[in-house]
């Protein structure tokens, strides 16, 4: 039996990271000043850690400031929401793009911490407001993540529009945002270029009663639930797209939610773990910082900050 189409991430985002790079130094010409990104890393989680490196070094490959600001482990909700404040005060040197790695500590409250980002520099896409955006169909900044998925599938040629797509997950930041992304309006009229709505969505999460039932109807089935191996072959419809979101350490190796193996041998485009979605996080984080600066000198207007 033949196997999957592989969907490269890595090389996906190289190729983003070059047209980035360009952008970048146009913008960087024209404005006096690179665009900047201030990451907020709290604690020594190694995992946090390594997304934040990869994330800085990223930034300087396309000529993104990165500026990490490390936070003790001890920080409290205030503590951490007064330091998003000032970082968003700041004027001499201003931040285009704020983000707050997560997970926070378990004691701290995420949701006021991530509130604190004024919604104009949240590259991340957290803030209620860019959420309700995304909601309503006319997006500021979309969650990486999400992004990147969506990104893979168009420069796949995967077709959505019509398709049933089934997500795996409902989290605010991957599963709820790439269900509302797939479920859009999209631009699928002839001579106009896919941007990667209009699909039937189904979301599953772990109340779903009959959870393989559901990912066996997906033309496209995307795995972000944060188990490892949850997707087995019998659950993958046969030609399906599949992309694994997961990222779990299982035995000091990286894999995601799908058994790669056995589904690639049933799928008909398959994501890898690693060298899949994560790359694509990375540049479409890059993407949404260029956006929030251009935005916030007024390069580019609201209505063109759409983009797949
Ligand atoms: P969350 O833990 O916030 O959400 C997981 C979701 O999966 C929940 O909705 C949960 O259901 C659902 N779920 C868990 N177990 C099952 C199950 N057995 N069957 C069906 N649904 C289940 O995780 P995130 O959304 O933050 O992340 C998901 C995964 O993606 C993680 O592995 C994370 O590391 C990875 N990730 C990868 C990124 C990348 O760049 N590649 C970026 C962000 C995340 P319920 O709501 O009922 O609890």
């Amino acid at each position: 039996m033949s196997e999957a189409v592989l969907l490269d991430g890595r090389r996906l985002a190289t190729h983003i990271e070059e047209s980035l790079r360009a952008e970048v130094a146009t913008f960087t010409t024209m404005v006096g000043r690179r665009p900047r990104l201030v990451v907020v890393l709290v604690g020594d989680l190694p995992a946090s850690a390594s997304y934040v490196k990869a994330k800085a070094q990223a930034a300087a490959r396309v000529g993104i400031d990165a500026v990490v600001v490390p936070v003790a482990e001890t920080a409290s909700t205030a503590d951490l929401v007064q330091l998003v404040e000032r970082i968003a005060r700041e004027e001499s040197d201003p931040a285009d793009g704020i983000l707050v790695q997560l997970p926070l500590p378990a004691r701290v409250d995420a949701t006021a911490v991530l509130d604190a980002v004024p919604p104009d520099r949240d590259v991340d896409g957290f803030h209620p407001e860019n959420a309700g955006l995304l909601s309503q169909g006319r997006p500021r900044f979309i969650p990486c993540t999400a992004a990147g998925v969506q990104r893979m599938l168009i420069d796949a040629g995967i077709e959505t529009a019509g398709r049933h797509a089934v997500i795996v997950g409902r989290s605010d930041i991957v599963g709820k945002p790439l269900a509302l992304l797939l479920a859009s309006r999209g631009t699928s009229l002839p001579g106009m270029p896919a941007i990667g709505g209009d699909a039937t969505v189904t979301i599953c999460h772990s109340r779903s009663r009959d959870l393989a039932g559901e990912t066996r109807r997906a033309d496209i089935l995307v795995a972000a639930a944060g188990r490892p191996g949850l997707i087995t072959a019998d659950m993958v419809k046969p030609g399906a797209a599949v992309v694994d979101v997961g990222t779990n350490r299982v035995d000091g190796r990286l894999v995601g939610d799908v058994a790669f193996e056995a589904v690639r041998r049933v799928a008909g485009w398959i994501s890898p773990v690693p060298g899949g979605v994560g790359p694509l996080t990375v540049a479409m984080l890059l993407s949404n910082t260029l956006l929030a600066a251009e935005l916030r000198l007024g390069r580019r207007s609201f209505s063109a900050a759409t983009r797949p």
